[in-house]
């Protein structure tokens, strides 16, 4: 038996990058998973086939992590298309990274809406629904710990908010025997930090294995934390960084 088999899972954020390969792994692991995009749709019908094509179970729904109505939305619709909630991987995010004297308001409104409000909101709706062995897991970032140059205020000030928001709902939720985990990565290969980008040299200058980690390398260690053989761990945050923050 599969360590997922019977298990639902949704994924915010899962078109492309970490996220896609979250909802691929987990699939592959026996959950059903539903998955959010914005824009994508193309490349999440093309998950669904995929998994599907190897008798997986998915459903992609469009579903705007800034929106609060579509963060309930999504979770209604897990429900509705599988019956039951047991994983939530709070993944969608955004970054703007920018001089601090430049930032606009409104781009500091979309970054907290999506990357902390959000997360808050998805979990609260999963969490009226989910019983005992369930799962909220967060994608945070390495940076809520260490910021190691300029332009990222935004984004590591949207990041450390989810550090107490995952201690804080680890106490709130665990008297139901549900798991609060955050997983904080550090520079992965995706379409938001591109391995052969002008910024990428200076960020592989800084991890200790010399070399950008994988949406795969994030996606293990979420499949782990989603089994019951993560159980006993909850209300803390793991690093995945390659040693960027050693
Ligand atoms: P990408 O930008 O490569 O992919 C983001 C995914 O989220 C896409 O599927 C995108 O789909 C979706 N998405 C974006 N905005 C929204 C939204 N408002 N509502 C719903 N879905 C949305 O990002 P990564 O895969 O790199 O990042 C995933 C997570 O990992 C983020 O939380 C990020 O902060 C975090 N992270 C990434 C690191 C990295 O180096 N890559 C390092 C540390 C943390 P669509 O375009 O269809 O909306």
């Amino acid at each position: 038996m599969k360590r997922l088999e019977n298990k639902v899972a949704l994924v915010t954020g899962g078109s492309r990058g970490i996220g896609a390969a979250i909802v691929k792994r987990l699939a592959e692991e026996g959950a059903a998973v539903v998955f959010t995009y914005t824009k994508g749709a193309e490349k999440a019908a093309a998950i669904v086939a995929e998994l599907s094509n190897k008798g997986l179970r998915s459903l992609a729904i469009a579903a705007d992590s800034a929106d609060p109505a579509a963060n309930t939305s999504a979770v209604e619709q897990t429900i509705k298309a599988f019956g039951r909630i047991d994983i939530l991987v709070n993944n969608a995010g955004v970054a703007v990274l920018k001089p601090f004297e430049d930032y606009t308001v409104e781009e500091y409104n979309w970054t907290m809406d999506i990357n902390a409000r959000g997360v808050f909101i998805t979990s609260q709706a999963a969490a009226k629904h989910m019983g005992k062995g369930s799962r909220i897991i967060t994608i945070g970032s390495c940076m809520a710990d260490r910021v190691s140059g300029p332009y990222g205020t935004l984004y590591a000030m949207s990041k450390s908010a989810l550090t107490a928001f995952n201690k804080g709902l680890s106490r709130d939720l665990g008297p139901r025997g549900i798991t609060v985990n955050l997983v904080q990565p550090g520079p992965i290969d995706t379409d938001m930090n591109p391995a052969n980008s002008e910024h990428a040299d200076a960020q592989r200058k800084n991890i200790s294995l010399g070399e950008y980690g994988t949406g795969e390398d994030i996606a293990a260690l979420v499949s782990f934390l989603s089994s019951a053989e993560s159980g006993y761990i909850t209300g803390t945050a793991i690093t995945i960084d390659g040693g960027t923050n050693s």
